[in-house]
């Protein structure tokens, strides 16, 4: 059992933001393509400075799985997260999924962001989330890749049934994968003998904000396990300019309800207790 609880008594859960630009998610990686990033307007910045401001308003501490591409981009945004007091953590280089590398390829990226996170921020990092959850039963060799990194967690597997990406077999609690490695499964909760996503991604936007906190407050007490919960900057931004190419599908999923997240996240801060991954699932060691 992995649950963390305040002093007085009610659990913490684990709130993570995957740090990255609309453009750089892997639905639209076909129609923007990583060689072209550097000539797409950037809007994570200020994007992240409404998330640092909305996070200091609510006093809560995050992770950050943030982007090597970013953090070299983005020295300042780096300085900040840390000494707001959240945790920095790593989400690859260059948003590559896990599935679509070999073992060097994979190893190389994860290295390199973790190097740059940490020589741009002064602290180790400790954390890593595979872009789109990309990590399942076809490439259990990616574990060994993250452990030879030397990163102490991973956040890389939704135990859920999904057209890209999902492994609804693995568990769905946190457990060590390799020695001294724990990977932390995004939350979802158990019914109708499925296991339904409860941890953030498209659904927080799509179904209302009641079936989000049920959830949450179900696996919290029925599993007694604590949640671990991510969004993004760009969920946060209404505005950000409309991508070309994609289908109806893959539009209609970044695109929805993005006017109401502000909201959502509000009610979220508000209604359950939130600190860093790793506060929350590495026994409180910093
Ligand atoms: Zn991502």
């Amino acid at each position: 059992m992995s649950a963390q609880f305040a002093s007085d008594g009610s659990m913490v859960n684990a709130l993570s933001i995957d740090v990255e630009d609309y453009f750089q998610v892997s639905a639209f990686s076909e129609h923007i393509p990583r060689h072209t990033w550097d000539t797409v307007p950037c809007r994570v910045e200020a994007n992240m400075e409404r998330i640092l401001a909305l996070l200091a308003e609510h006093n809560v501490r995050a992770t950050f799985f943030t982007l090597g591409w970013i953090a070299e981009r983005y020295p300042g945004l780096i300085r900040s997260i840390v000494d707001a007091g959240h945790e920095l953590a790593s989400h690859g280089y260059e948003h590559a999924r896990a599935s679509e590398q070999g073992y060097g390829q994979f190893l190389a990226d994860i290295r390199l962001a973790k190097a740059v996170l940490e020589d741009i921020s002064g602290r180790p990092v400790r954390g890593y989330r595979a872009p789109s959850f990309s990590i399942g039963p076809s490439n259990p060799w990616a574990f060994d890749c993250i452990a030879e990194a030397e990163y102490h967690y991973s956040s890389s597997v939704y135990p859920i049934r999904h057209d890209h990406y999902g492994a609804p077999d693995s568990p769905r609690f946190a457990h060590e994968v390799r020695p001294g490695l724990l990977e932390v499964p995004v939350t979802t909760v158990r019914a109708l003998r499925s296991n339904w996503p409860a941890g953030g991604g498209g659904y927080f936007r799509l179904l209302p904000y009641l079936v989000s906190r049920w959830s949450i407050r179900r696996v919290n007490s029925v599993d007694n396990e604590s949640a671990i919960f991510y969004f993004h900057p760009w969920e946060l931004d209404p505005d950000q300019p409309r991508v070309d190419g994609p289908g109806r599908k893959a539009r209609f999923r970044h695109y929805l309800n993005l006017k109401h997240m502000d909201s959502r996240l509000r009610r979220l801060l508000t209604d359950f207790r939130w600190d860093r991954v790793d506060r929350v699932f590495l026994n409180g060691v910093e």
